[in-house]
This record gives C-alpha cells, structure tokens and sequence, in this order.
C-alpha cells in the first residue's frame, strides 16, 4: 500500500476487516440501506489505523493554509469513533494537540472535558472516522465557533454521503474513500424489504 491509500485499499481494508458490510440494514432514524460501515472495527489494527490516519494527514498537509498552521494546531473529534484517527493525524503532522467532545447522556449537548479551553483563534481540524448525517460534526463546528475558534477543515476516513446529509459549505473537507450506498427512507420504501431481504438493526 503506498503513503497516501486509494480508494480501492481503503475499501479492500474495510471490507477485510469487517468494518463494511453488505446487506439490508435499518439505521436509529429508520432509514434502511443496502451497506453498512463502522470504522472502529478496522481501526482495531494498529497497521491499519496507522495507514489510513497517515494518509489523511498527508492530504490536510498538502493544503497550505494546513501546513503553515501545524506548530499551533488542535485536532478535535466529536466522539470515540474519531479519537483513534485523530491521535494518528496528530502524530502524523506533529500537531500541537488533540481533544474531544461528548455528551454527559444521550440527549445532552455535546461539550469538553472541564477545563479544556480554546485560545482566541486557536486553529482547528475536525476530524472524525466517517460523515454520513453531519450531525454531530455540525455541532461541534458550532461549539468550537462558539469559543472562538477558527474552523481550517474537515477530515474523515470514509464520507459516505446520505440523501440528508449536512453541508458544510465552503469548509475544506478531506476523505479517502467515498462510498455511495443505496439508502430508502424508510421501510415502506424499501427494495430490500419488498424482496424479503432479513434486516438487521444498526444502532448507529
Ligand atoms: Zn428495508
């Protein structure tokens, strides 16, 4: 595999390693499709959390504005799934720091460990293992905006769009691999349950 992963090894990886899944799949929201991935489970091998962070890292150190910033730069992830990526793009840039949000419970807004601060201007990535509804990294963009941060970009594993996906406008966004699913919006509107297809429930 070279320094910087196709598109193809990053599915060859995901699909070895189980973390993408072909079949009939009902997500929390009720939206069912045909493929389901979850990057944690290929993110259990160290050589391959190396390879795809590394990668990603080379892609945001490519971008000039990236590059420049690198001594004074946070990388922050918007849950558990993000931490393994962002701690290998941090080491991979020798960026200056990596931290998290979370919610207290489920219905909680997402916020910082108690006395994580940001810096007036304090250079961000966003990094995460996937976008797939945006949700959760549309609120911590905000929340960081919120503190004074300024946002440089976006950094995903796999972005594995959604008919509802949010945009995120003119922000940089960094992945590599995309992958394009067939999703319905619910079952009434499903082929896979139209054929009989046995569906398994996903919980995220
Ligand atoms: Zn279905």
């Amino acid at each position: 595999m070279h320094l910087l992963p196709t598109q193809e090894d990053v599915v060859r990886v995901l699909r070895e390693t189980g973390a993408l899944r072909h079949g009939h799949f009902e997500y929390p929201d009720g939206m069912h499709s045909n493929e389901y991935l979850q990057v944690p489970l290929a993110m259990r091998y160290y050589q391959h959390a190396r390879t795809l962070s590394v990668g990603l890292s080379r892609l945001l150190r490519a971008n000039p504005e990236i590059r420049a910033m690198i001594p004074e730069l946070s990388i922050v992830a918007p849950a558990t799934g993000g931490l393994p990526v962002a701690y290998g793009v941090c080491e991979a840039l020798r960026a200056r720091q990596v931290y998290w949000a979370e919610r207290n419970d489920e219905s909680g807004p997402l916020r910082f460990r108690q006395f994580v601060e940001q810096s007036p201007g304090e250079p961000v990535v966003l990094v995460d293992d996937i976008l797939r509804s945006g949700s959760k990294l549309t609120e911590m963009k905000q929340l960081l905006e919120s503190k004074g941060a300024l946002i440089l970009a976006l950094a995903v594993v796999v972005h594995q769009p959604t008919p509802t996906t949010l945009s995120f406008g003119s922000l940089p966004l960094y992945y590599l691999a995309r992958l394009d699913a067939r999703y319905y919006a619910d079952a009434g509107h499903c082929e896979l349950c139209k054929k009989g297809v046995p569906v398994d429930r996903v919980w995220i």
